[in-house]
């Protein structure tokens, strides 16, 4: 007789929720942090003339060697780091935690944070330990360092500025525990162009430092593509375990293309970081709402209910995060991200009404 899955499938497995993405048609899409605005109509199409040009016959060079080099200028990667490149950064996530995941090894993060790195965690059989972040969402470092020389955790990972709540830790409190770990720490500076802090130029600092980003939240969300740096040695481990082609033509060839002209995101960039000030004072002046520091591209904001308001802006046409009950520390919270100066003036108008 053939097994059920709930016979056949690992049981921290089966006690997973899939990742969760809401049916966003024809909403004012404010829940995923992507950029808002297209690539202005002549840069798309060069990016059509470039993709026609592709040779999607091939495999993609394996390691994107052109695209590794490309970064490595605008970024800003130290002389002597390697990239590793990802299928968005999730992919690289799982390369990392897959390469330290030892029998027993532990995977170590402040709560709440990107759910990502603890279903990582669990996907490849290791204990994860959340430290609860101070009920501000700051960093509470000696809570963290405490727990790390407890669990001696072979990673961490630490969202710089933090998701879902927006908060920029404290740099020096990231060094120390970035000293206080003898594991690998994964900085995840997926907003970094929002928060324009970086440890990018401290890797030479911290033999343990991985620096990892992403172009989604750049507004490429789209392509998927993801980059880490670290030293050679340790991208050199990372590299055994990427699937072969993670990064298709497509992908390399659409990056090749934007990241060349990485001024026209940057602007969209600054626009959405003048929007962000908006949208804070917007939020900060709505009764009875409690608006998050926000070094990111959207505001975590506690509201007197949260499903009322979530379900209220959905039915007028305004998708926002819901993070009530997803972690003690976020009763009755939404996320929501910067959209247009449209976007954002239809969603403060709405959440006045429906609050
Ligand atoms: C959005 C996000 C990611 C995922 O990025 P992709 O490259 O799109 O996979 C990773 N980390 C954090 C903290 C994020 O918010």
């Amino acid at each position: 007789m053939p097994l059920t899955p709930e016979q056949l499938v690992r049981p921290e497995i089966l006690a997973l929720k899939a990742y969760h993405v809401s049916d966003a048609e024809g909403m004012v899409k404010l829940d995923a942090m992507e950029n808002p605005y297209r690539l202005p109509a002549e840069l798309r199409e060069g990016l059509a003339a470039a993709l026609a040009a592709a040779e999607i016959n091939r495999y993609p060079e394996p390691t994107g060697r052109r695209l590794r080099e490309l970064l490595a200028r605008t970024m800003d990667v130290p002389a002597g780091m390697d990239l590793l490149l990802g299928n968005g950064s999730d992919d690289l996530i799982q390369m990392v935690t897959f390469t330290l995941a030892r029998p027993g090894a532990t995977v170590m993060y402040v709560e709440p944070t990107f759910v990502m790195y603890r279903m990582n965690a669990i996907f490849s059989g290791m204990k994860a330990v959340g430290v609860p972040s101070r009920e501000d969402f700051s960093l509470d470092r000696e809570a963290f360092i405490t727990a790390v020389r407890e669990h001696k955790p072979a990673l961490v990972f630490i969202a710089y500025p933090n998701n879902p709540t927006g908060v920029l830790f404290d740099a020096e409190d990231v060094a120390a525990i970035i000293r206080a770990t003898d594991g690998v720490v994964v900085l995840d500076e997926a907003y970094h162009v929002f928060a324009q802090k970086s440890f990018m130029s401290r890797l030479p600092e911290f033999p343990n430092l991985v620096v990892m980003r992403t172009v989604s939240k750049l507004g490429l969300a789209g392509i998927r593509l993801g980059y880490l740096a670290a030293r050679p040695e340790w991208v050199a481990e990372f590299n055994k375990v990427r699937q072969a082609y993670n990064v298709s033509v497509l992908t390399q060839t659409a990056a090749m293309y934007v990241l060349g002209k990485l001024d026209v995101l940057e602007a969209q960039a600054e626009i959405i970081r003048g929007e962000r000030r908006t949208v804070r004072e917007g939020l900060a002046a709505l009764p009875g709402v409690t608006v998050y520091p926000s070094a990111a591209n959207f505001f975590l904001t506690r509201v007197p209910d949260a499903n009322r308001a979530f379900e209220g802006l959905k039915s007028r046409g305004v998708l926002v995060r819901n993070f009530h009950g997803a972690h003690p520390l976020m009763q009755n919270c939404l996320r929501i991200t910067v959209g247009t100066p449209e976007e954002n003036r239809k969603l403060l108008s709405v959440l006045r009404d429906v609050l």
